[in-house]
């Protein structure tokens, strides 16, 4: 068996520790003689894996007590429309951030219900590459709520600060970012995050709202589509997916082996640092992000001649190095570096750049 460094976007690298416990305990989990897929969600042994995975994150993330969490499924594009329908019947109205892709698409999403003001947009020919400026935002005295990403998956844009919206509540897309590094979460009312790039397989989807923020969803709302549903029931109003959530749970376990966040935090900067340390010494590699404002997860870079990318993916493939082609709209490469990368993988990765710019630099 030869597993390669999956430098993948998301679905993503898993740690490799976790899939070995999970290979144990796939055909008899802990004595009960049942795989966790097998298990019905309302039985005591299951109960207990998912009230573990919860703890576990509560722990990592230092979770107040006024918030829920929710094991939910439709991905962070649910939680495009999710959280206008829970939150925007307040005022009518929202404030969002434009950084990238991903909060392009929240926009969109969140026209359908309200009045959305877009009050920081950083597109500029044709590309996002900073972040706004921390005292630009003008955050509408009347707006429900706040929503940005954190940190955007395509461009690898990540904000350095998180942004000061006084009483309006501040919701934020984490699904690049969550677990990454500690995180206060008390400055957020939501924090929502699709599974597949840091946390676990794709299929789960974790919300953590603060509980004043809930019951006040639009009354033609979709049952499933409404945060009441599925905090009054301990996310499992319905089959909750079992699998992705039991799989999250040894995640969980694992960061905490690896020091915490505190301990994930150190990892992945120097990981990052390393990295762009690489690109910006190389008068061959470049990546266009502002440097205040660059992402430890995912790492975007083009050589300096793009008839060369076929060969450098190829090549690159060829050393154990996968999943390296940038998104279609960023062009480039894209490399995604999770806490499930290990140190080693960027090391193999920084040293094919250096030797491939010597071949054909
Ligand atoms: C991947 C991603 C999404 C989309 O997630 P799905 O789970 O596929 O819906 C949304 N936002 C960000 C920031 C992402 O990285």
């Amino acid at each position: 068996m030869a597993r390669v460094y999956n430098f993948s976007a998301g679905p993503a690298a898993l740690p490799e520790a976790v899939l070995k416990q999970a290979q144990e305990e796939m055909l008899d989990w802990r004595g009960s003689g049942m795989s966790v897929m097998e298990m019905s969600h309302r039985g005591k042994e299951f109960m207990s894996i998912a009230q573990q995975a919860e703890a576990d994150l509560r722990e990592l993330m230092a979770i107040p007590d006024n918030y829920k969490v929710l094991f939910l499924q439709g991905g962070a594009t649910s939680q495009f429309a999710m959280v206008p329908l829970n939150l925007i019947g307040r005022t009518g109205k929202a404030d969002y951030m434009n950084t990238g892709s991903w909060s392009k698409k929240a926009i969109a999403e969140a026209r359908r219900y309200g009045d959305v003001k877009v009050i920081a947009d950083t597109y500029v020919d044709d590309s996002f590459t900073s972040e706004p400026a921390a005292g630009s935002l003008a955050i509408s005295a009347d707006a429900a709520y706040v929503h940005y990403t954190p940190n955007e998956t395509i461009e690898g844009v990540e904000f350095s600060y998180i942004p000061e919206t006084g009483d309006v509540p501040l919701v934020a897309d984490m699904s690049s970012t969550i677990l990454s590094r500690p995180l206060a979460v008390s400055r957020f009312g939501i924090i929502y995050a699709g599974a597949q790039k840091n946390i676990g397989p794709a299929g789960l989807t974790i919300t953590i709202v603060r509980e004043d923020l809930i019951g006040n969803a639009m009354d033609h709302a979709p049952t499933m589509f409404k945060y009441e549903t599925h905090a009054g029931a301990d996310s499992m109003y319905n089959t909750p997916p079992t699998y992705g959530w039991y799989l999250a749970g040894l995640v969980f376990q694992w960061l905490k082996a690896q020091g915490g966040l505190a301990g994930m935090a150190a990892i992945n900067e120097r990981k990052a640092k390393a990295l762009y340390g690489a690109i910006d010494d190389s008068g061959f590699y470049n990546n266009p992000v502002d440097r205040n404002c660059r992402s430890w997860m995912n790492v975007p870079f083009t050589l300096a001649d793009p008839d060369l990318d076929a060969r450098f993916l190829s090549e690159a493939a060829e050393a154990g190095l996968k999943t390296l082609k940038g998104h279609r709209s960023v062009g480039g490469m894209r490399a995604s570096i999770y806490n499930a990368m290990p140190e080693d993988g960027v090391k193999a990765l920084i040293d094919f750049m250096a030797e491939f710019e010597r071949n054909n630099g």
